[in-house]
């Protein structure tokens, strides 16, 4: 039997529509609507096309968008004093700073210098800890972490009592995803398992998961056998395997695989994501729906 695909091309579009209906109506009552920066440094080309698409969709929810190119010349302290110009900008709820950052600019620095409360990204050492304390007390889960858990519960997936296996543990999906289903509250009340590298028996492991969350950025590691018949598989990885040419653009473009073998995979499985098409959309859409709590928890209404 064939797995159910979870789309994210899917839920993306049913969360945008709830967003941008909801940021109407917060225009009709107060006056105000979400205001998102992102802070682009010099020309690298990934960064400029994730950037173009997260303006897109700011634009298509009816978010207020600020786009700030700086040289890639900038020096830290400029960078640091634009920061903060956001900091204290009252039409500004979320600061992006598109990374990797250049050499000479210390990433750590300037991502502990945005205001916890506009880090929509989540990456903040107190939004790290906020996520970990659980509850009301977070305030911006990480994006891709959040994408995952919203299409797991979007899937009709239980997660109460269910065995959770993350095959990863980097601070961006690995460790904060883990953190979010063994929670206390909806959506999670999970069992989990973080698996790594070192992990004697990753095999074992994983045939044990009702949920299998992989996030290793290693194409085909995790195979078809080690799938427990009927699990939730959410394959959060992005390989570049090869090129060819799009049959829209007739453009070169890169092969993506994830680090399931999907074909097979999917006659096990219960529940799986592609890839492409899977988690991926989820990352920018969760970053709008964090920009837009920004707003709420200004106003009071969160
Ligand atoms: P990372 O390299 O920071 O971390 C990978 C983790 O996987 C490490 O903790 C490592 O211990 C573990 N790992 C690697 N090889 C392993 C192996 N053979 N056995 C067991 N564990 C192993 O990567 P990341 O930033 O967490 O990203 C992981 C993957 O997810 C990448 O393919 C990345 O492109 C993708 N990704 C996708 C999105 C998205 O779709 N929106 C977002 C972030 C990351």
């Amino acid at each position: 039997m064939s797995a159910t695909l979870i789309k994210g091309t899917e839920i993306r579009e049913e969360i945008l529509e709830e967003i941008t209906a909801e940021v109407a109506e917060i225009k009709e009552k107060h006056g105000v609507v979400p205001g998102l920066v992102t802070i682009l440094i010099g020309e690298n080309p990934a960064s400029m096309s994730y950037v173009t698409l997260k303006i897109k969709t700011a634009h298509r929810v009816g978010f207020t968008e600020v786009q700030d190119s700086q040289p890639v010349d900038i020096s830290e302290e400029d960078l640091l004093a634009l920061i903060d110009k956001y900091n204290n900008d009252e039409s500004i709820n979320g600061i992006l700073v598109q990374l990797p950052l250049p050499k000479h600019i210390d990433e750590k620095k300037v991502l502990n210098a945005i205001d916890p409360d506009k880090d929509v990204d989540g990456f903040h050492p107190v939004n790290v800890g906020r996520l970990m304390i659980g509850g009301d007390e977070v305030k911006f889960p990480p994006c891709t972490p959040a994408g995952i858990q919203e299409m797991i519960v979007r899937a009709g997936v239980e997660t109460s009592g269910a065995e959770v296996v993350v095959v990863g543990r980097s601070n961006i999906v690995g460790k904060p995803i883990a953190n979010m289903m063994l929670q206390k509250g909806p959506g999670a009340n999970s069992t989990v398992t973080i698996v790594h590298t070192r992990t004697k028996d990753l095999e074992g492991h994983c045939k044990g998961a009702d949920i299998l969350i992989v996030a290793a950025g290693v194409p085909g590691l995790v195979k078809p056998e080690w799938i427990k018949p009927g699990a939730c598989v959410i394959d959060v990885g992005v390989n570049r395997v090869g090129e060819k040419i799009s049959e829209k653009t007739g453009k070169k473009i890169a092969i993506l695989k994830g680090d399931v073998d999907f074909d097979e995979a999917k006659e096990i499985a219960g529940y799986i994501t592609p890839v492409p098409g899977g988690v991926g959309p989820m990352t920018i859409t969760m970053l709008m729906k964090n920009t837009l709590k920004s707003l709420k928890l200004k106003l009071g209404i969160a």
